[in-house]
């Protein structure tokens, strides 16, 4: 290799390395954080306290979790559903927006090891899912999306499994951990247009000898937070070929969903451009 061209990729390398060192400095930052001389109230204080409720069923869309007006979301979804395809869950069930005190709980549970707060909401959440009735107990799987073991190394928790596994408590159902996922860029730090290839790439199945015996069964896969629908989808997709009857998504909450459609409604101009932007630097 020549000179320049030399230069240029030992740069390059560099640079990547150096991102990478910034963004485990970020992570370490967010842990260094962690409730000094701080006293955690229990859970349910802090709900008692905020006032905060789960949402009911017809505060939000029952396909694509949206917060939706009243009479807004039917059986077979909402306005935001219209681009529905076979990755997407059967139904998905939240908790809340993901706003307010619901947020600083999730944060609470991911950066700062609350865990007893992930158990709580994981508790509300199971309540959710036995409520509709729609899931035959002695049928009911449920599955943690997984997290990278490297990014679990560096938080300390793993807080989607122990969000799943108090939803399974309250299922009374096995806790079943089909999915991986291999370390990459996190979902969060990637422009909307590029996590859906992200999300794909990154999810896998594990191997199991004989396969994994989830055929008619109703599967509910738990993710704390919704966002594009990228992370599911990739789930549903590694799922789907498992035959399982039904899909359920259930997490703890919905991102930017209604301030999304705001934003796009105001400057439907810069979105479109700055799609055009990442699509023009993937290829
Ligand atoms: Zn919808």
């Amino acid at each position: 290799m020549k000179g320049p061209l030399k230069a240029l990729v030992k740069g390059s390398s560099k640079r990547n390395l150096r991102a990478t060192f910034a963004r485990a400095a970020a992570e370490l930052d967010e842990l260094a954080g962690f409730w000094i001389g701080r006293e955690r109230p229990r859970p349910e204080e802090a709900a008692r306290r905020s006032g905060w409720k789960p949402d009911r069923s017809d505060e939000y869309c029952g396909l694509c979790g949206s917060t939706v007006g009243p009479g807004e979301a039917s059986k077979s979804g909402c306005g935001s559903c219209r681009r529905r395809t076979l990755l997407d869950t059967d139904r998905i069930v939240r908790l809340g927006a993901y706003h307010g005190p619901l947020r600083e709980w999730v944060r609470d549970v991911k950066y700062r090891r609350w865990s007893a707060m992930g158990e709580y909401l994981g508790r509300e959440l199971g309540g959710v899912l036995a409520g509709l009735n729609e899931i035959e107990r002695e049928r009911a799987v449920v599955i943690p999306v997984p997290m990278p073991w490297t990014r679990r190394l560096l938080r300390g928790i793993d807080h989607t499994e122990i969000i799943a596994r108090a939803v399974a408590g309250v299922l009374d159902a096995p806790l079943a951990r089909v999915l991986a996922r291999r370390h990459g860029v996190p979902q969060t730090q990637l422009p909307r247009s590029e996590r859906r290839r992200n999300a794909q790439r990154g999810m896998f199945r594990r191997f199991r000898f004989g396969g994994w015996p989830l055929q008619e069964l109703d599967l509910v896969v738990v993710d704390d937070v919704r966002t594009t629908g990228a992370t599911m989808q990739a789930a549903v997709r590694r799922l789907r070929p498992l035959r399982p009857r039904r899909i359920f998504g259930a997490v703890i909450a919905v991102s930017g969903d209604t301030a999304r459609r705001q934003r796009e409604d105001h400057h439907p101009q810069k979105v479109t451009l700055r799609d055009r932007t990442n699509r023009v630097t993937q290829s």
